[in-house]
């Protein structure tokens, strides 16, 4: 550590360097050094290139500048219990961005920060009955979000302050550089870090962020006729913009809650009516569960049990529109059980009415019910 080189020297400039000046002699150097580039002697450029480094995470901070002016490299001499960490730890130690500083060069591209920027959307599930979803319903969802801080009005300065525009980049968030003089890249302003504003005196409620992250009651308007799995989209209701950029939607994905009495595919709507044998028989008029209420249904004499009436337009209404689908209604005919001694007479009667002798036969040979 003793015979470390002056900062200045490293980056080749003087002691009133500006901060521009500094700057640029660092990106000229960085890239003269980077071992990558230097392909014939890589371990060399990577000395000078961490060098150059250190050099400029001293020289380009306001602090440990000051620092460094008055005393020197034992500001940050370990043992001296100062400025500690980050210098030994080779290239994954440097808090630089490589993409930063080369992107442009390797055709990455000058990516622009200051311009406004849309909030992600957030997703959520909602779980809402069988009649929720066919009807559609109001629901409110409680979302964790980022939104603006109302303090600063999004601008993350303290009240009575302003955001100042960036002195290096002039607030356009991007610098230029000149290498060898054929080249000219373009890289996000280090000091702005791309903003192309300074903020002095960062908002106390949202540390200069401009967003503070809380919990908020959105209320959803759900429509009717959507489906189990269907996702709807709220618009501006997920994370807030930055630099006055659009916020995000809030995505609501629909799960139903099976319903015992009706199923459903699509629009139409399915469900089972249980009739006695007489009914099915003679024929009857009963009433049948739809989901816009009973209605009176006239079962057909001779009716056979899983046979499919529908009941036009019973069913869900479409949605976004006037459209209904229908209910099928499969008839279950159930058996009758328990009989009485007085109802077993008459149905064997019946039987032998129709000429059913195998009926007849169980009254005399008791043990048929066990085969
Ligand atoms: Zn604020
Ligand atoms: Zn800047």
């Amino acid at each position: 550590m003793a015979d470390k080189r002056d900062y200045y020297e490293v980056l080749g400039v003087s002691k009133g360097a500006t901060d521009e000046e500094i700057k640029k002699a660092y990106r000229s150097l960085a890239k003269k050094y980077h071992p990558d580039l230097n392909k014939d002697d890589p371990e060399g450029a990577a000395v000078k290139f961490k060098e150059v480094n250190e050099a400029y995470e001293v020289l380009s901070d306001a602090d440990k500048k000051a620092k460094y002016d008055r005393f020197g490299h034992a500001a940050f001499d370990q043992t001296q219990g100062g400025y500690g960490g980050g210098f030994n730890g080779g290239f994954g130690g440097f808090d630089v961005d490589l993409g930063d500083i080369f992107g442009s060069f390797f055709g990455g591209g000058g990516q622009r920060r200051n311009g406004p920027v849309r909030g992600n959307d957030l997703n959520k599930q909602i779980n809402l009955t069988f009649s929720e979803a066919a009807f559609g319903c109001k629901k409110t969802i409680e979302v964790y979000r980022s939104e603006r801080c109302d303090t600063c009005s999004g601008s993350g300065a303290k009240a009575g302050t302003s955001a100042e525009t960036c002195s290096v980049c002039r607030g356009t968030g991007q610098v230029r550089n000149t290498m060898g003089g054929f080249f000219s890249t373009v890289t996000t302003c280090q000091s702005c870090n791309g903003t192309g504003k300074i903020i002095k005196t960062p908002c106390e409620s949202c540390r200069g962020r401009g967003s503070v992250r809380r919990t908020k009651t959105v209320e959803v308007n759900i429509p009717a006729g959507i489906d189990h799995g269907q996702t709807m989209s709220v618009s501006g209701e997920g994370e807030c913009g930055l630099r006055g950029g659009p916020n995000g939607d809030l995505l609501v994905t629909v799960a139903i809650t099976p319903d015992k009495t009706f199923k459903r595919k699509g629009f139409d709507v399915y469900v089972e009516k249980h009739i006695s044998i007489t009914e099915a028989a003679l024929g009857a008029s009963c009433q049948v569960p739809t989901i816009h209420g009973d209605v009176e249904f006239t079962i057909p004499e001779g009716t056979q049990s899983n046979s499919i009436f529908r009941l036009k337009e019973k069913g869900i209404q479409k949605l976004h529109n006037s459209q209904k689908g229908d209910e099928y209604v499969t008839i279950i005919v159930d058996t009758p059980k328990n009989l009485s001694k007085e109802q077993k007479a008459k149905l064997l009667e019946f039987a032998e009415m129709t000429g059913d002798k195998n009926y007849a036969g169980i009254k005399k040979d008791k043990g048929f019910w066990r085969k």
